[in-house]
């Protein structure tokens, strides 16, 4: 098998959703899983930058090394799974996320509607286990492949050996760098869905749209709607989504600031408090500001954007000035989702 030479000094801009212009001294994107791992050995050193479809990624300088973008393609139904109410889908790492879950609700099959419009790839979202309206990845995962990088050996993890939580898996700490997932494996039921529709406003959204009966394509068309009037498209404005986490909090600390802030939104998580990231960036007054061409999106304020030139490490500022911000007025540490590199 021929392996591409890499490209030299290859520009991102078009490689990550905030638009951001930095360069790939190398740059090969793969198609077939035996070329990966031939290209891992030819040329990976310790610089190797996996790229997937960049939606979660602020570049803050240019990549030296070898940038590899995963690019296999392939998705199909393996075989019932589970009682006969669920089947084994396997999708290819490079698939492009919401292609995938339009093809699943295409054949019939429920469990990934609620994380439509999703942008990125299949394979990065393990890696922080994509969430959305009320659903994570790991409902519907069962295993994934990755090869070593080191190595080029393929490997599986099943759900357990992943440790997903929020937004988070052992591929962001552990094994951090060190595998390039190649395919996941999920579970979708092809009857008695387990339909999530008390989440955010899909109930309200779907009784707007005349559905009373819904079904996982009426809950997909419904995420897509309001994920379309509240989120930016990075086509339009470059943006990597929520910029970050939403902060969980020991319920002591949470008393203490619903005293002073009563109206502060909130979600218990067993023990714990959620606070949305948003509401507190916009207490601090950065909803809609703009510094330059890096800003705060004017609907949402957990969006951080670029509007046009900014330079990742213009970017990156913001967020450090929101940090500060937001730890000075409530003492709480905001901590990004998004991949900041290096
Ligand atoms: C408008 C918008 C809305 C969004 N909404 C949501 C949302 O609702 N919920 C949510 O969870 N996320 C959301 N995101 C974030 C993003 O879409 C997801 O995190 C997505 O999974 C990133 O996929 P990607 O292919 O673009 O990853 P990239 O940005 O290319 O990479 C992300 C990280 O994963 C690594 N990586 C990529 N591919 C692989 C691979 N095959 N193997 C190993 N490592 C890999 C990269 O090195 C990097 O560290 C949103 C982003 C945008 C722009």
């Amino acid at each position: 098998m021929n392996l591409a030479e890499p490209q030299k000094n290859f520009s991102l801009k078009a490689y990550n959703t905030f638009g951001i212009d930095q360069v790939a001294e190398n740059f090969i994107s793969v198609n077939h899983i035996d070329k990966l791992r031939e290209t891992l050995l030819k040329y990976a050193t310790k610089d190797l930058f996996v790229l997937g479809g960049g939606s979660n990624l602020l570049l803050t300088q240019d990549v030296p090394g070898l940038t590899l973008h995963i690019n296999l393609k392939g998705k199909e139904i393996i075989d019932t799974y589970d009682a006969e109410n669920c089947v084994l889908v396997k999708a290819m790492a490079g698939e492009v996320w919401h292609e995938f879950v339009l093809w699943s609700l295409e054949n019939g099959l429920g469990g990934l509607e609620n994380l439509s419009l999703i942008p990125g790839s299949v394979g990065a979202a393990p890696i922080q286990n994509i969430g959305a309206y009320g659903v994570e990845l790991k409902d519907s995962f069962v295993r994934c492949d990755a090869v070593e990088i080191e190595t080029g050996i393929l490997k599986t993890f099943d759900k357990a050996a992943c440790e997903f939580d929020y937004r988070h898996s052992v591929f962001k700490t552990k094994f951090k760098n060190k595998y390039i997932i190649t395919a996941v494996y999920f579970c979708l039921t092809k009857q008695n869905h387990l339909l999530k529709t008390d989440y955010g406003t899909i109930q309200t959204e779907l009784t707007l749209q005349g559905v009373e009966n819904p079904t996982p394509s009426a809950i997909s068309k419904a995420v897509i709607s309001i994920r379309q009037q509240k989120l930016p498209d990075p086509k339009m404005i470059g943006n990597s989504g929520s910029f970050f986490k939403n902060p969980v909090v020991e319920k002591t600390i949470f008393q203490s600031l619903k005293e002073k802030y009563p109206d502060m939104p909130f979600y218990e998580v067993g023990d714990l408090v959620k606070i949305p990231a948003g509401w507190l960036i916009e207490q601090a007054g950065f909803k809609g500001k703009r510094f330059g061409d890096a800003g705060v999106h004017t609907k949402q304020a957990l969006v951080l954007v670029n509007y046009g030139n900014a330079k990742g490490r213009d970017i990156l500022a913001l967020s450090d000035k929101i940090q500060q911000t937001v730890f000075k007025i409530f003492g709480i540490q905001l901590l990004p989702e998004v991949n900041i590199y290096p």
